[in-house]
């Protein structure tokens, strides 16, 4: 079997497990790069899940100022350093699909808790979506067999968030809007699904908007903070 990242082969026996149902068979990486991406490990902010944090951070606290009525609560399971940096370079600016299964097996973990929630990633602008020809965020939950409900669409195509710095980001207009069944939340539980966590701007403007429709409650996560 194939790293699910640098694509070198894996040596090592099967599980007899394994031999009888080969679908068991998961993807993994290799132990090279199992060491390269770090776990977050507390401390972290209990809000946003900034590592090196016990209370709220100060980014938390003016989020608080802003959105005095929502209950935001973030997690991630990767620290956001240079090898994930690589990774997010290579499968989202390259497009290189392959590495929608880098993750598989935490993000599987991650979401076996979250049973009775309702998954949305972030939308794509369709221009966007037509230059990479999927959704990153997307792919990897559909890899890993997570369902993922549309509430959301971009409603005006702005520059990548990438293109901007912090202060140019936090300072970006609303570019969602409510779909067809965005309805369906209502007193339910939903989970908003980002790539990396930045300065956070995207998942407040995406929380604001399925707000409206009165979900029990809300809470966001990404692959790496
Ligand atoms: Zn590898
Ligand atoms: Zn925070």
């Amino acid at each position: 079997m194939k790293c699910s990242y640098c694509q070198q082969e894996i040596i090592r026996n099967l599980t007899f497990k394994e031999i009888l149902f080969p679908l068991l068979i998961k993807s993994e990486r290799c132990s090279l790069c199992q060491k390269k991406f770090k776990k977050i490990t507390d401390p972290v902010c209990p809000t946003c899940f900034k590592p090196g944090w016990t209370v709220r951070c100060d980014e938390c606290q003016q989020w608080k100022k802003q959105y005095p009525y929502y209950d935001f609560c973030h997690q991630a399971l990767f620290n956001y350093n240079e090898a994930f940096k690589e990774w997010i370079y290579q499968y989202k600016f390259l497009g290189d699909f392959r590495l929608k299964t880098t993750f598989t097996v935490e993000i599987q973990e991650y979401f076996s808790h979250k049973k009775d929630w309702i998954i949305c990633c972030i939308p794509l602008s369709e221009q966007r979506f037509l230059q990479r020809g999927f959704n990153q965020v997307e792919a990897f939950l559909q890899t890993a067999n997570i369902k993922t409900s549309p509430l959301l669409e971009r409603s005006i195509d702005t520059l990548p968030q990438s293109n901007k710095n912090r202060q140019e980001r936090l300072a970006s207009p609303q570019v969602f809007a409510a779909t067809d069944q965005t309805i369906k939340i209502r007193n339910k539980k939903v989970l908003i699904v980002d790539d990396v966590y930045t300065t956070g701007r995207t998942l407040f403007h995406a929380a604001e908007i399925l707000q409206k429709y009165q979900p029990e409650k809300i809470q966001t996560f990404s692959l790496a903070r």
